[in-house]
């Protein structure tokens, strides 16, 4: 257990509510709690874990709050410290005057994320783990939770230590032939030694590839809604949204500026951007309106390319179609309830199109299916039995540790000396742990948990 001193801060947001926590961890919690502290049972014979009803006293002895404390004793609280929590009323000026009690009793202001870095650094949890905190409490939706509780369960970093276990395997035995090369271990049969790492490195690099779907459920998809004026654009958000928000009007190009609204599509958080409608125009708020949907079809994750299926296809269509890129396009016809006039032949370079009717909520759950289709969410998922990469870092630290494991597969094809096969699977192995922490620099985890906010 490293010693530190004590930390204390709000747990719970700033603003009014039934209940405000402030939190106190390190070797003088209790303590802290003892100067201020005043109910039936005295901190001292407090047990560990439970609730105690009591207030807390100023140095004047009057009262500040109505209070209920618990103190969780080391190893076995968030921290790995001694950990007191207490429970007073959520108002603004009381949670002031009891965190100034306890400022007062002998803690200092703890840091942004400095609860889960001390929790990480008294290994109660690993980095991947600490990072995941984060990602639950802002997770936008059931999937991108359930994602995040995993993460924080363990399950990317189970499959992590499995990676280096494998590679720990394949570097004893190596050492052992470098130590020892004419002794009892036998001959080195390389090609059985290097067979498992070939297949971690495929299993590795499928992780590393989940990072576009875990990006996706962690920060949220921009899907931009595009097409000339009077397509069905805003119709269609609408009809997604599944209630009328943005204006839907007979007259061309109502839609001048981007609108944006968030939902859930087959469990991804949806930033979903309606953009100016597309044509050529004098008009200069319209052409404004153009220069950015331009923007933001490069910048979105995913277009939904809107076309009106009753009618043939435009110059203006033509002009929207060349904003976009096929592969990162979903083709919308519109206006299925409609007889269709729409030539889909000359739609032929994008693969992907539905036929919807924004007006009469036909198709949506196809479009919705397509939306996640392009993304690959589901065959990812299954792919790497639901464990996805949500960080850059840990996406980048799995890239590292391929790139040495193929430098090893290159060095054996070189009969490079059994030290150089060493060295490549040392520096594997020291990839994989900035994922877990074990290798992390100092720098890099000051970072990770500065993002972090007060009272996490
Ligand atoms: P935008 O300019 O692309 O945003 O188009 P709007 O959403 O404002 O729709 C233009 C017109 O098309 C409105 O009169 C809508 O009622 C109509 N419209 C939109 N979707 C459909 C549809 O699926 N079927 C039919 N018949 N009309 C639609």
């Amino acid at each position: 257990m490293l010693s530190f001193d004590t930390i204390v801060a709000p747990v719970t947001p700033p603003g009014e509510g039934g209940v405000g926590i402030i939190r106190l961890s390190g070797p003088s919690a209790v303590d802290c709690l003892n100067l201020v502290f005043a109910g039936k049972t005295p901190t001292t014979a407090m047990k560990s874990h439970r609730l105690y009803h009591g207030h807390l006293l100023n140095s004047d002895s009057e009262r500040v709050d109505e209070v209920l404390a618990v103190v969780m004793r080391g190893p076995h609280s968030y921290t790995g410290e001694d950990v007191v929590e207490v429970h007073c009323h959520g108002g603004t000026q009381i949670m002031r005057s009891v965190l100034d009690l306890f400022l007062a009793s002998g803690s200092s202001m703890a840091a942004p994320g400095e609860f889960t870095q001390r929790a990480f650094l008294n290994g109660r949890l690993d980095l991947a783990q600490a990072e995941a905190v984060v990602d639950v409490i802002k997770a936008r939706s059931e999937r991108a939770s359930r994602v995040a509780m995993d993460q924080l369960d363990g399950h990317l970093s189970r499959k992590v230590y499995h990676f280096s276990d494998q590679l720990k395997q394949a570097l004893a035995l190596l050492e052992a032939h470098i130590d020892f090369p004419d002794d009892e271990v036998g001959v080195l049969d390389l090609p059985t030694l290097l067979a498992p790492v070939r297949q971690l490195s495929l299993e590795m690099s499928s992780l590393a590839k989940s990072f576009d779907v875990g990006r996706a459920l962690r920060d949220g998809l921009s899907v931009l809604i595009l097409g000339r004026p009077n397509v069905g654009k805003s119709s269609l958000m609408n009809a997604m949204l599944g209630e009328s928000r943005s204006i839907v009007t007979e007259v061309a190009g109502t839609t001048r500026d981007t609108l944006e609204e968030r939902l859930v599509l087959g469990g991804f958080p949806v930033r979903l951007i309606d953009a100016a409608g597309v044509r050529e125009t004098l008009d200069l708020v319209e052409r404004e309106g153009v220069r950015r949907a331009r923007d933001k079809a490069l910048s979105a994750d995913l277009v939904l390319m809107v076309v009106d299926g009753s009618s043939v296809l435009t110059d203006e269509d033509f002009l929207a179609l060349e904003l976009c890129q096929p592969d990162k396009t979903v083709v919308v016809v519109n206006k299925s309830d409609q007889s269709q006039a729409c030539d889909l032949s000359k739609l032929e370079g994008f693969p992907r199109s539905v036929s919807v009717s924004a007006k009469y909520d036909l198709g949506l759950v196809e479009l919705s299916e397509a939306i996640v289709g392009q993304l690959g969410g589901d065959s990812t998922l299954s792919a790497t039995e639901g464990v996805v990469v949500t960080e850059r870092r840990h996406r980048d630290a799995l890239l590292q540790a391929i790139d040495a494991i193929d430098g090893l597969l290159r060095s054996v094809d070189s009969l490079a000396p059994l030290e150089c096969l060493a060295m490549e699977l040392r520096e594997a192995l020291s990839a994989l742990g900035q994922i877990t922490g074990e290798t992390t620099p100092d720098e890099i985890l000051d970072q990770i948990f500065s993002k972090f906010c007060i009272g996490k």
